[in-house]
């Protein structure tokens, strides 16, 4: 499964960039593109997987989908895609195949629990 080996990455990411600091870990917060091919349910089901019997058990997966936005050369400006079947201006029509998001897939924030 695709997605258990990219959320074993970001596990190992975490706990690595965790592994100087006490605090637990609550929530994992990931932005992925509407372009980046992964399912956000296969994702929450690898990460349950991923995450046993590391720092990060029990904490939560936030996934955060990211559309798809073009620059659109005759509008001079940034235009959000409703899908990603087509990439033409939603406003004039004008195809771009200037992609400027939609293909992330990075961990954006790792909330934890504040010392006390
Ligand atoms: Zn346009």
């Amino acid at each position: 499964m695709h997605e258990l080996s990219i959320i074993q990455s970001v596990v190992s990411t975490v706990t690595e960039a965790m592994s100087a600091r006490p605090e637990r870990i609550l929530r994992v917060r990931l932005l992925v593109g509407a372009l980046s091919g992964v399912v956000e349910g296969a994702l929450q089901f690898g990460y349950e997987i991923a995450t046993d019997g590391t720092p990060l058990a029990g904490s939560k997966l936030e996934v955060v989908s990211l559309p798809v936005v073009i620059y659109c050369k005759h509008c001079e400006a940034l235009r959000e895609m409703e899908g990603v079947q087509s990439f033409r201006c939603p406003v004039c029509g004008t195809p771009s195949g200037d992609i400027r998001q939609g293909r992330e897939l990075e961990i954006e924030s790792v909330e934890i629990e504040e010392a006390a």
